[in-house]
């Protein structure tokens, strides 16, 4: 039997476990961009054919992907979003704005988003439904849901993999910063529990219970990579506080987008594991993510994208 990890229930980790793997990240982002028959998708990732198969028929068996026989005279098979799937595309903008907002990535400066009810350009942000204010994490509290658990999860191998998904040949890598931090699962859940509130390495640990090399590990990639920061809370002996620095606090529409996916679409019968409020307005919180030019709500049939790369 694969060993497994306890830890508890929650709509962030469900949603990971289901498509936090860069692989199926990737494969998911070329989807959205209309790249879909086999060989494009080989083509663009740099996967081996036995990665991209067992990925393809793992997000067909989660119902994140059909496949179907192209229309046109080529009739190749091609994978199709569905609408579990379909509702991931706010995190994809969530994705695109916070790698304009704290990368250099060319292939992005090219492509500009338009919004064809304003018709402008714009950037997404993300605004309460009963308060209409931008939802900032600071503002979110949590308390235990009707379908608080302890989930059962996997280890499967999770180990860093050493093929870096920077190298990835795709013409439209449009988030790969965010894949590269996002996309492996311990490191993801350590992000979710930072904006739960925990920032040391035995609060981390009691949360999520891999062994103390991996957590260590894990930690020192997002500071490296410049999401958290450490701050001595202690000096003898020496002990630090994990917080975010502006750019992983800017992660933050990508990880509440999660958790509404996994509040919708990886629930049990109970009801959603954690409750989140907004503390502005005293309301549950349900986000929308949102045009900033024209304040109405994003779908993904009005976003156009121009440039280059979409001719
Ligand atoms: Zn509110
Ligand atoms: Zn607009």
């Amino acid at each position: 039997m694969a060993a497994t990890l306890q830890t508890r229930a929650s709509s962030i980790n469900r949603a990971l476990d289901q498509i936090g793997d860069k692989w199926c990240l990737l494969i998911l982002q070329e989807i959205f961009w209309g790249v879909n028959t086999f060989n494009e998708l080989l083509a663009a990732s740099g996967m081996s054919r036995g990665v991209l198969s067992q990925r393809l028929q793992w997000l067909q068996d989660i119902d994140c992907l059909k496949k179907t026989n192209n229309k046109d005279k080529t009739n190749r098979p091609a994978y199709h979003l569905t609408r579990k799937s379909n509702d991931l595309y706010p995190n994809a903008l969530a994705a695109i704005a916070w790698e304009r907002a704290f990368f250099n990535t060319p292939e992005l400066d090219q492509v500009t988003l338009r919004h064809s009810l304003c018709g402008k350009e714009f950037s997404p942000i993300v605004r309460c439904r009963s308060c209409n204010n931008e939802v900032l994490s600071e503002q979110v509290s949590y308390t235990q849901g009707p379908g608080q658990s302890q989930d059962l999860r996997e280890m499967k191998v999770r180990r860093r993999s050493s093929i870096s998904i920077m190298d990835a040949p795709s013409n439209k890598p449009f988030y790969k910063n965010l894949i590269h931090i996002v996309g492996d699962r311990w490191t993801a859940n350590i992000v979710a529990l930072a904006f739960h509130g925990f920032k040391r390495f035995d609060e981390f640990h009691k949360e999520l219970p891999v062994a103390t090399n991996i957590l260590a590990d894990r930690l020192r990639f997002l500071t490296t990579e410049g999401i958290f920061e450490m701050k001595a809370y202690q000096e003898k002996p020496k002990r630090h506080d994990y917080v975010f620095t502006d750019k992983g606090r800017g992660l933050y529409p990508f990880f509440l987008g999660l958790l509404q996916w996994g509040d919708k679409w990886c629930g049990g019968e109970s009801g959603v594991p954690i409750i989140a409020k907004h503390d502005a307005c005293g309301f549950d919180l349900k986000a929308r993510t949102c045009c900033d030019q024209c304040l109405q709500t994003l779908e993904a049939h009005d976003v156009s994208f121009e440039g280059r790369q979409f001719n």
